[in-house]
């Protein structure tokens, strides 16, 4: 898969999320554009910008995937992609597995 450019500051562990839901939009519509992609508190964010062809359901369902994409990243660690947990108590929110887990070193993943 070539990646888009845009602004996009996730770590590789949500890729196939973001792959999944880019087939989901795609097949709903193909009249956006990736504003932004980026994790905050620990989910998946993700902002499109959508062209005039887009009316209002068009767009309920696009941000409906969209929803759905950031409640699974809860539960996707951000820097592997297996099965984690957000973690709260570092200085910034992060959703990690427990190899990529570092309390009080949320900057260094195990790569
Ligand atoms: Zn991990």
């Amino acid at each position: 898969m070539t990646r888009p450019e845009i602004d996009c500051t996730v770590y590789s562990g949500w890729y196939p999320l973001l792959a999944r839901l880019h087939r989901q939009l795609t097949s709903v519509t193909s009249d956006f554009a990736y504003v932004q992609i980026k994790e905050k508190y620990g989910t998946l964010r993700c902002h499109l910008d959508y062209g005039e062809s887009v009316d209002e359901f068009t767009r309920g369902v696009c941000e409906v995937l969209i929803g759905a994409s950031t409640d699974e990243s809860r539960s996707v660690c951000e820097f592997c992609g297996k099965r984690g947990s957000t973690r709260d108590d570092l200085p910034r929110i992060k959703t990690m597995c427990a190899g990529c887990y570092r309390p009080r070193r949320p900057h260094a993943p195990a790569e």
